[in-house]
């Protein structure tokens, strides 16, 4: 399968790495929105949270159990977002599922 995120996953194309389990990976956003934004993955494709369902749910678990470790090694404990776009209104650009960490400032309060 062509998919951009499996291929960083696999280690086909390069990424800067910030945490890795046996089902998550992690990496900073190639163009950061923020002084700390990092791209937080399911090792499973998964293609967005469309797709999210009682067969790979706990994937999202380890993602959330993920985010707090992350946090803390990325020294955000001001605080920070967690963000996950969806399908073409929610202009998802790659259709691998990620939910993307934002902080290291004081983040706009609007999102839409
Ligand atoms: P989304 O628009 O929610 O699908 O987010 C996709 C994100 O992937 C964007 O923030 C891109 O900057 C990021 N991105 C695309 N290609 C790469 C890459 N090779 N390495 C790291 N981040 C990437
Ligand atoms: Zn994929």
């Amino acid at each position: 399968m062509d998919c951009l995120f499996c291929k960083i996953i696999k280690g086909e194309i390069p990424s800067s790495k910030v945490y890795e389990d046996e089902y998550v990976y992690a990496f900073n956003d190639i163009n950061p929105m923020a002084p700390v934004h990092v791209l937080v993955v399911p090792k499973a494709h998964i293609k967005n949270v469309d797709e999210i369902n009682g067969e790979n749910s706990a994937n999202i678990a380890k993602i959330f159990e993920a985010i707090p470790k992350i946090a803390k090694a990325c020294s955000l404990e001001n605080g920070y977002r967690v963000i996950t776009n969806c399908g073409e209104d929610g202009c998802q650009s790659v259709m691998h599922l990620h939910f993307h960490i934002l902080g290291g400032k004081k983040l706009p309060e609007t999102m839409a």
